[in-house]
């Protein structure tokens, strides 16, 4: 039961985001920037954001060298261009809107580790510098070898290393803090604990439905437009779309006295991470050892891809050391035919940016800014 009041002031809505990660938020943030006078809700179904954008590993990055050459077995050297493209215009948005100092953002390095089987790679270095340069108007990738000692990595293993000029590392939580303060002073409402059950279109505008746990009730807001901004979560709103959730697989260590390394490092094509953060080694991935398993929204851990983890880490990035895992977690991204994610229409008045992959952090912005354009255009 609501009174005249609530309706009155609290459910209706010009544009309301559902889905409070990276892209919902950089998606309120470019709405209100074309348009400050526009009335904006984003609805949340965790008390914080629960997604993968306070999941991730906080890598600012645009691909690693063999990521790069396996997208080109599969796509076109055009469309990969325009997926470099997208993530590199999506960091500027990011580091312009909150500022390094905000999102924590440091270049310490961004390296790739070679093991002896991939050392054959390295002759097409020059090729793919050459290929990314109108986008990123330099070369991305040198090797640099002689840090390999000095890192302390398994020198066995890893056989060579190429330093990426154009990734960073950023401290995701102050990201997503700074994206959430930014949202609140630009007068968008953020509204957790709101679970969307559907999202119905009628002909005036959309009817949002949330489950009132409290009162065992649903509760309906009314807005002119709604951006879908869920991810991984999608299919339970709108089940035609093409996606797969996709789970990742992450630890910290307890902080390491006189750690080697600090940056961020990459191998097997971007499957395993490992960053210095805070003097602790954050490291996440192996998802490719258990695909099908890691097809899943359930984000629990896998037993065996975090022994996996902790394997590598002894073996391969601190050999001879025996370190304590502070703290494990999973988190859910979205996958789908190809790495580009789905930013279109969907019907008149449902909009949807998803599909983010596994460089959301990279292409959430941009991806924001390409869903705010095209609902504006129906005020036009
Ligand atoms: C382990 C891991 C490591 C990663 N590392 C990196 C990295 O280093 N660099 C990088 O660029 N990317 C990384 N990613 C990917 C990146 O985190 C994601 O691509 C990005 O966060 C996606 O952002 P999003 O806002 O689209 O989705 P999400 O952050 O998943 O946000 C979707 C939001 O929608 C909400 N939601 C879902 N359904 C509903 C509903 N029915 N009602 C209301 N709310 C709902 C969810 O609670 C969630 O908050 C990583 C991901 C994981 C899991």
């Amino acid at each position: 039961m609501q009174s005249y009041w609530e309706t009155q002031s609290f459910f209706h809505y010009d544009v309301i985001v559902i889905g409070s990660g990276i892209t919902g938020l950089s998606t309120a943030i470019s709405l209100k920037e074309k348009d400050p006078d526009l009335r904006i809700a984003v609805l949340e179904r965790g008390i914080i954001p629960d997604g993968a954008s306070l999941r991730n590993a906080g890598f600012a990055c645009i691909g690693s060298f063999t990521e790069i050459l396996d997208d080109l077995r599969q796509i076109s050297e055009e469309k990969v261009l325009q997926l470099i493209q997208l993530r590199h215009e999506g960091l500027k948005l990011l580091r312009k809107r909150l500022g390094d100092n905000a999102v924590g953002y440091k270049e310490n390095g961004s390296y790739e580790l070679m093991m002896g089987n991939e050392i054959p790679l390295l002759d097409q270095l020059d090729k793919i510098n050459s290929l990314l340069f109108p986008v990123l108007h330099g070369d991305a990738f040198s090797l640099c070898n002689e840090k390999i000692k000095k890192f302390g990595f398994d020198q066995n293993e890893v056989q060579a290393m190429i330093l990426n000029h154009c990734e960073g590392a950023l401290d995701t939580g102050k990201m997503m803090f700074a994206l959430m303060q930014k949202v609140i002073r630009s007068g968008v409402e953020i509204k957790t604990g709101c679970k969307v059950e559907s999202v119905d279109e009628q002909k005036n505008g959309v009817i949002i439905s949330v489950k009132n746990t409290e009162e065992e009730s649903v509760v309906r807001f009314f807005a002119s437009s709604v951006a879908v901004c869920t991810n991984a979560f999608t299919k339970e709103l709108l089940p035609d779309i093409d996606l797969q959730p996709g789970r990742g697989q992450v630890f910290i260590t307890e902080i390491i006295p006189n750690l080697p390394f600090d940056g961020i490092f990459h191998f097997d094509k971007g499957y395993y991470y490992f960053r210095e953060i805070n003097g602790r080694v954050l490291f996440g991935g192996g998802r490719n050892t258990d695909f099908a398993g890691e097809t899943t929204t359930d984000s629990a851990l896998n037993e065996s891809i975090q022994q996996i983890l902790e394997d590598k880490l002894s073996s391969l990035i601190l050999p001879g050391r025996k370190v304590r895992i502070e703290q494990r977690w999973a988190g859910i991204m979205a996958f789908g035919k190809d790495k580009f994610p789905v930013i279109k229409k969907y019907s008149d008045r449902i909009f949807m940016a998803v599909r983010m992959g596994g460089m959301g952090i990279a292409i959430g912005s941009k991806a924001g800014e390409m869903l705010a354009e095209m609902i504006g255009k129906q005020w036009e």
